[in-house]
């Protein structure tokens, strides 16, 4: 009895057993067909995240949501698609909701749905001359849209529309390969970040602080301000500068001679204490032939920065003393040389700027042009009208850059030296005419530099001083160096 019941229990239990194994069965069968017609209805709704949208039960699989964690974008995607799968993509996944709570817990291995490494993708594009922002959208595998809704941010549109070759772009899509994130260098510290949004792409400029430290560098020129300038270490556009703040009082092709010095307390920018470049120069001092030339950057009250002495009168004065780059000039003097400009003077009415063909031609201060022409004793020359009836000209060039009747700015290439017309070698020929009369642009008496503001002096002063005590410190110092 006791062994039957137990038989009897037994194949109850195996009948009732089979009965469960059979209706699990066909569950599998209702199931596979549900997560397939789930599967097939989802792709073609174009959704993003197949876990996403039916993992929304208490009984959801810790595999989902292992996947649901690590694929926070695509769902923020999911909701804010601006266009009308997602209207007609809620109510589906709502329905849905019922269906997946009823299922047994085998579903946690049924959901054949495709499942990719979840994380999110990133690519840096290096910017070619002539690479459109569609072009690189769509190299990257992004489409016109995608394009179309990142630049309709206006601050995105006006960073993006001025690609720069050599700049990098960077595109960030989420698992799905959804455009999430577009990264753009502006410069060494400023990036452009415009980032998928609830209503759209949005953009914001990332900025970091760059450092300011200040550095001096002297020299003694022995060639050329150019040759001195990177024997002590300087940049070309920091000699550059140097020669532009005492441009209007030093020719640097036909002035400079051995033994001149300089001096200069200067600007160098860290980002992240990384060295990323060279800023202002603050002071700095030129010794022309034994006279002192100083000079000390000042920014006034509205953030106009100029140069000035250090008694606060203008470095800038209406005439630059030579009107070409002396930076294309390798070797402007030698040291033994005699100075034969003056004796020429009287001969020809100008000054003769010995240079290689193609070095830039400046205005030598502010005008209009009233002459860009050709004739066989000048070559191609240019007339420039300044005010207080002075005219500068220009001959010998073997480019001309700008027309007759264009206004220039002082320090405006104006054309390229050439050996146009009667010159036997490359030379810019230049003349100053006052009224009608030729005078020597290194002698003739002109106005003096405007003062600065008097409601700017205190300020001035209050700025000069610890940068110009500066300059002459590291002197001391650098030159009780050079004497040890
Ligand atoms: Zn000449």
């Amino acid at each position: 009895m006791i062994r039957q019941d137990y038989k009897s229990k037994r194949s109850k239990q195996v009948a009732q057993a089979s009965d469960w194994l059979h209706s699990i069965k066909l569950r599998w069968l209702e199931i596979i067909g549900v997560a397939f017609a789930i599967y097939l209805i989802s792709f073609a709704l174009d959704f993003d995240d197949d876990s996403t949208s039916i993992s929304p039960t208490s009984e959801a699989s810790s595999s989902t949501t292992d996947s649901q964690a690590e694929t926070p974008p695509s769902r923020t995607e999911f909701k804010l698609q601006p266009d009308t799968t997602v209207s007609s993509s809620k109510p589906v996944s709502q329905k849905r909701l019922p269906l997946t709570l009823n299922w047994p817990q085998p579903l946690e291995v049924a959901p054949e749905l495709p499942t990719e490494p979840h994380s999110n993708r990133s690519v840096e594009v290096t910017i070619k001359s002539g690479d459109t922002l569609s072009g690189l959208f769509s190299r990257q595998g992004f489409s016109a849209q995608d394009v179309y809704r990142v630049t309709q941010n206006k601050k995105a549109a006006d960073y993006l529309k001025k690609l720069r070759p050599g700049k990098v772009i960077t595109f960030v899509s989420d698992p799905e390969g959804k455009l999430i994130e577009v990264n753009y260098q502006l410069s060494k510290n400023e990036k452009l970040i415009v980032s998928k949004e609830a209503d759209g792409f949005d953009a914001q400029i990332e900025t970091k602080p760059i450092e300011t430290r200040h550095a001096f560098a002297s020299g003694v020129i022995k060639g050329s301000l150019f040759t001195a300038g990177k024997e002590a270490g300087l940049s070309d556009n920091l000699i550059m500068k140097l020669a532009n703040i005492f441009g209007w009082d030093i020719d640097f092709v036909l002035d400079i001679r051995a033994k001149d010095t300089f001096a200069i307390l200067y600007e160098k920018k860290y980002l992240e204490g990384e060295f990323i470049g060279n800023g202002n120069i603050l002071a700095a001092q030129f010794v022309n032939q034994g006279e002192v030339f100083e000079a000390v950057r000042y920014t006034d009250s509205k953030g106009r920065s100029n140069y000035y002495t250090p008694k606060g009168k203008s470095m800038r004065k209406a005439f630059l003393r030579a009107p070409l780059n002396f930076m294309y000039i390798s070797s402007n003097f030698k040291p033994r040389r005699f100075h034969p400009i003056l004796k020429r003077w009287k001969a020809h009415r100008g000054i003769d700027y010995r240079a290689p063909t193609g070095t830039p031609v400046f205005a030598a201060g502010d005008g209009k042009v009233i002459a860009s022409s050709y004739n066989k004793y000048n070559g191609k020359y240019i007339f420039v009208q300044h005010g207080n009836g002075i005219v500068t000209k220009y001959l010998h060039l073997s480019k001309r850059s700008v027309s007759r009747g264009k206004r220039v700015k002082q320090g405006q290439t104006i054309g390229l030296v050439g050996a146009t017309g009667l010159a036997e070698a490359p030379h810019l020929h230049y003349e100053f005419v006052v009224n009608g009369v030729h005078r020597n642009p290194r002698t003739v008496k002109l106005p003096q530099a405007a003062p600065i503001n008097s409601k700017e002096k205190a300020r001035f002063d209050l700025q000069a001083a610890p940068l110009l005590n500066g300059l002459q410190l590291q002197q001391r110092i650098y030159s009780d160096v050079g004497a040890n």
